[in-house]
């Protein structure tokens, strides 16, 4: 089967980084990841990206640049990582789909969380990324 693409945010505001805490399935509940979702067919990555934020946190976001690098997660997917900042006059984000917490972490915090294993690598290549959050 071919590559599917899943899409996560590195959502920046004010020097912190946004993580949602996934509450289903049983497997992944409790950890910590970049939300995000599957890239639909015909759907660009900035569009799915765009849609997922909304459909999970309420937010209106702009997708910025790629992060460097790809990640495997459970075949056939593979996670893309995109920066993302909110518009303007957005809601702020909550938790409606997916996740059951929220945290913005600054610096010294990103690691307070048990992030999901694979995307811990993508965490660290985002930061890297971004330079100082
Ligand atoms: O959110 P959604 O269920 O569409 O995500 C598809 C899959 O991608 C999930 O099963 C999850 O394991 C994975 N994922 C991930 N890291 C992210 C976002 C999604 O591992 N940041």
């Amino acid at each position: 089967m071919s590559e599917r693409i899943v899409v996560g945010a590195a959502l920046v505001e004010d020097g912190r980084l946004l993580a949602a805490r996934r509450s289903a399935p049983v497997e992944l509940a409790g950890r910590w990841e970049l939300p995000g979702g599957k890239v639909e067919p015909g759907e660009t990555a900035e569009a799915a990206l765009a849609r997922e934020l909304r459909e999970e946190l309420g937010v209106d976001a702009e997708v910025g640049g790629r992060v460097p690098g790809e990640w495997p997660l459970r075949a056939p997917y593979v996670l893309h990582v995109w920066t993302a900042r909110l518009r303007p006059g957005s809601a702020a984000p909550e938790p409606l789909q997916d996740h059951d917490a929220l945290r913005w972490l600054g610096p010294d915090e990103i690691w307070d969380v048990p992030w999901l294993d694979q995307d811990v690598p993508a965490v660290r290549q985002a930061l890297a990324h971004l330079g100082a959050l």
